[in-house]
């Protein structure tokens, strides 16, 4: 832990989570030397799951050079790092140390993503003897209960119109309340198979020197899954990178986005895909402004990028992940415990090691395990498909993939898991459970 403060040097101490490295928050804004900012690398967090190897290092590496930056930026920062001899391993733990140490007299945090971490922070609030503020995060378009509002008396919760919605509320590709070109969904263009010979861009990696980061957490003694190349993590780990990413992406994948969403192969890991997802997921950029860039990218480059791969885009970030979000906030933590098939098999051992000779699973498993990331398709086609009719235990399908990838946060995971992919949850947020033919695989 770096401490070197003097007892009662600070009034207020406030908690950054992993994931909310967002550098725009309004707290930033003005330097108050009496305010303490606290991130901690702690073992409650690295063993809820068996993490991939990369997921925990993306971590780690991002709030280490979060810290930093505020350091750089003028604020008073302490760090835990995992294997500080004060550090207690629990957020609870941490904070009622220093909130005892320096004399604090207000803990303030930002609203958790995850139902868990709220009730941790419910309950310490509740416990504390000093005053607590808990501030939005400042990073969705929506609030928690947005959703809820709009479906809580209709029949249905339907994406499309919660799409619609957010498209109207936010101004985003609309003209005199309409959608721009008098369509509002271009899905069914979203399914080209990817012809022969088709030039897939190489994907942007980082190339990061991660080799004491991954020292540390052996050196700690974390389980985790999968393989890491420590020398070139790949991975972004600050806003600048993200956003470099952000414009990669616009530059050479948007152009053929919509059309090969859906679309699979055994050579190219993402495909045309953004790969944003841990970059938004830790908050290092937000939904709002990956959208507005890709937005405007498209407006100036309209006569080589057809509207259909621009709205698929925008329907994931402005559509689905906010569309997660609230039913996660809604149906938790009831959610966690739907079982609609009542699948109690377990979970093949093959899944941690991908050795099996089924080679559409193979390979989503191989790549899985190597780079921590699959796409859309893969996991909800291939994997998703074969757990659900398998009859796998909808516990120990949430377990593998909120442990294998390097964006699964459980409010997005668990939604996309439990719900689209399972339907474990009887149809809250799919209409129908999702199988897919061999014969669609095959052509994907
Ligand atoms: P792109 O395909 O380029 O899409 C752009 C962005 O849209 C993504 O970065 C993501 O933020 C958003 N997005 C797209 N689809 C979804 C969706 N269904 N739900 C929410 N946001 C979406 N996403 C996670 O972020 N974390 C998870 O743990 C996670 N688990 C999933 C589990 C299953 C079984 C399935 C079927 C999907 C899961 N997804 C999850 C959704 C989606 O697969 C990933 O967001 C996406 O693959 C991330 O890669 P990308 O950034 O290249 O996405």
């Amino acid at each position: 832990m770096e401490c070197c403060f003097s007892m009662s040097s600070f009034h207020t101490l406030r908690l950054i989570l992993g994931d909310q490295l967002n550098a725009k928050h309004s707290w930033y804004k003005t330097k108050d030397k009496g305010v303490l900012y606290a991130l901690m690398e702690v073992r409650t967090e690295t063993d809820y799951a068996h993490h991939h190897i990369q997921k925990v290092v993306g971590f780690f590496t991002a709030m280490r050079g979060f810290s930093d930056a505020l350091k750089k930026g003028d604020h008073e920062v302490i760090y835990f790092n995992i294997n500080d001899a004060e550090n207690k391993q629990s957020f609870t733990e941490n904070i009622k140390l220093l909130i005892k140490s320096h004399g604090i007299k207000k803990f303030e945090y930002q609203l958790p993503d995850e139902y868990r971490l709220d009730q941790e922070f419910l309950n310490l609030t509740n416990e504390l003897e000093i005053e607590t503020k808990v501030v939005d995060t400042e990073h969705f378009y929506t609030s928690r209960n947005e959703l809820k509002a709009q479906f809580e008396d209709k029949k249905q919760i339907l994406m499309e119109s919660f799409y619609r919605t957010m498209r109207k509320k936010h101004d985003v590709m609309m003209l005199n309340g309409k959608p721009l070109s008098g369509k509002w969904n271009y899905d069914a263009e979203n399914r080209k198979k990817l012809p022969t010979g088709t030039s897939v861009p190489e994907p942007l990696v980082f190339n990061h020197d991660v080799t004491e980061v991954v020292d540390q957490i052996k050196e700690a003694g974390i389980q985790t899954i999968g393989t890491i190349n420590a020398k070139a993590y790949a991975w972004p780990v600050s806003r600048k990178e993200s956003i470099e990413l952000l414009h990669y992406f616009l530059e050479h994948c948007l152009p053929q986005f919509g059309d090969f969403q859906d679309a699979m192969h055994q050579n190219y890991w993402s495909l045309f895909h953004a790969r944003l997802s841990f970059s938004l997921n830790a908050k290092m950029i937000s939904p709002k402004e990956v959208v507005d860039a890709a937005i405007n990218y498209w407006e100036t480059n309209q006569d080589t990028i057809h509207i259909s791969q621009i709205e698929g885009f925008v329907r994931q970030i402005l559509g689905w992940r906010e569309y997660m979000r609230g039913i996660y906030w809604w149906k938790m933590p009831h959610f966690k415990t739907l079982n609609f098939f009542e699948n109690k098999n377990p979970l093949p051992d093959w899944f941690w090691t991908g050795e099996t000779k089924m080679a559409c699973l193979k390979s989503a498993i191989t790549q899985s395990l190597e780079y921590s990331y699959a796409h859309h398709i893969q996991r909800l086609m291939v994997t998703g498909n074969f757990v659900l009719l398998a009859g796998v235990d909808p516990d120990e399908v949430d377990a593998w993939y909120l442990g294998i990838y390097i964006d699964a946060i459980e409010w997005v995971e668990i939604t996309n898991t439990r719900g689209m992919s399972q339907f474990a949850d009887g149809g809250i947020i799919a209409t129908k459970p999702y199988v897919s033919s061999a014969s669609y695989i095959h052509k994907m």
